[in-house]
C-alpha cells in the first residue's frame, strides 16, 4: 500500500492510544512474525517448505501415523529453520508491553515458541509447540532439543528412550484437535478483550482466523498490521500493510514513552 510516512505515523501514534486507553489488550499473531526471524510460512507457496509437498498432505495425523519418515521428511528442513532462528525485534517489543502492563495476552498459531523465548509470559499456543515432543507409547515429554542435530543431520527420527515408540512433535497437524484448554483461554480472551491487534497473519486458518470476530463483535477495536489484506479489514479501526518488524517496536517505544 502506498502510504506517506507522514500517515503511517499518524497510524503509529494512533494505535500507541488505543493501547494506552484499553483495559485489555490481546495481540494474534501468525508466520508473519516469524518470517522476520528467517522462518519461512511453511502454508504459503514459494516457501519452499510448500513445493515439494502440499502441508495438508503431510502434516497431517495420518501420514504421521502411516508414514511418519515422510513426516518428518517434510518437518526436517521447517525444524532446521526453527532451530536457527532467534526472536526478532517485533517479538521483544511485545515482551516489553506485556512487562509494563499493556498487553494481557498474545494468541499465536506460531509453532516455533520465539514468543516465549523472547520473554512473554502469558503466550496461548494454539496450534501447539515445536519445542516439545510427545512419545505415541508412554506419552512421555521431551525436549526436542535433545533429538535436533540427529534429526537436522543423520536424518534420525526421534524415539522413546524408555520404550522406543515414536515421538511425536507437539504441534497440532492437520485433522487434529487444537488443544482444547488453551483454545478455551485464546476464545475467552478474544471476547473479552477491548483491543485486539492482529499482527502477521492472513487470518487464513481457521479456527484462529475467527478470533478477532469475537472481538469486533463483542465492540472491541481491532487493529491489523499484515503485509497483505486479511477478510476483516472492513471492520478494523486502523489498517497497516506493514511488516511487524518495521512497526510493532515504533509502537511500543511510543506506548512507553512517557
Ligand atoms: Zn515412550
Amino acid at each position: 500500500m502506498t502510504q506517506t510516512s507522514q500517515g503511517l505515523f499518524e497510524a503509529i501514534r494512533s494505535i500507541a492510544r488505543f493501547i494506552r486507553t484499553s483495559n485489555k489488550v490481546i495481540v494474534l499473531t501468525g508466520a508473519g512474525f516469524s518470517t522476520p526471524s528467517g522462518i519461512p510460512d511453511f502454508r504459503s507457496e514459494g516457501s519452499g517448505l510448500w513445493t515439494r509437498f502440499l502441508p495438508m498432505e503431510v502434516a497431517s495425523l495420518s501420514i504421521f501415523r502411516h508414514n511418519p519418515e515422510k513426516f518428518f521428511d517434510w518437518l526436517r528442513p521447517l525444524a532446521s529453520h526453527m532451530d536457527n532462528a532467534n526472536p526478532n525485534i517485533a517479538h521483544y517489543a511485545l515482551t516489553r508491553l506485556e512487562k509494563a502492563g499493556f498487553i494481557q495476552a498474545i494468541v499465536t498459531q506460531n509453532i516455533d515458541g520465539l514468543h516465549t523465548r523472547a520473554g512473554s509470559q502469558n503466550v496461548y499456543e494454539v496450534h501447539g509447540t515445536f519445542n516439545t515432543l510427545t512419545c505415541t507409547g508412554c506419552y512421555h515429554q521431551y525436549k526436542s532439543a535433545e533429538f535436533l542435530d540427529d534429526f537436522i543431520n543423520s536424518g534420525k527420527i526421534p524415539h522413546c528412550n524408555d520404550c522406543s515408540r515414536i515421538l511425536k512433535p507437539d504441534v497440532i497437524l492437520f485433522e487434529e484437535q487444537l488443544p482444547i484448554r488453551i483454545w478455551q483461554k485464546a476464545e475467552a480472551a478474544s471476547r473479552e478483550c477491548d483491543l485486539m491487534i492482529v499482527a502477521g497473519t492472513s487470518l487464513e486458518v481457521m479456527p484462529s482466523a475467527g478470533l478477532p470476530v469475537k472481538a469486533v463483535d463483542n465492540k472491541a477495536r481491532l487493529v491489523i498490521i499484515n503485509n497483505t489484506p486479511t477478510y476483516i479489514d472492513v471492520r478494523a479501526d486502523i489498517v497497516l500493510y506493514e511488516n511487524v518488524a518495521d512497526v510493532i517496536p515504533v509502537i511500543a517505544d511510543e506506548v512507553l514513552k512517557e
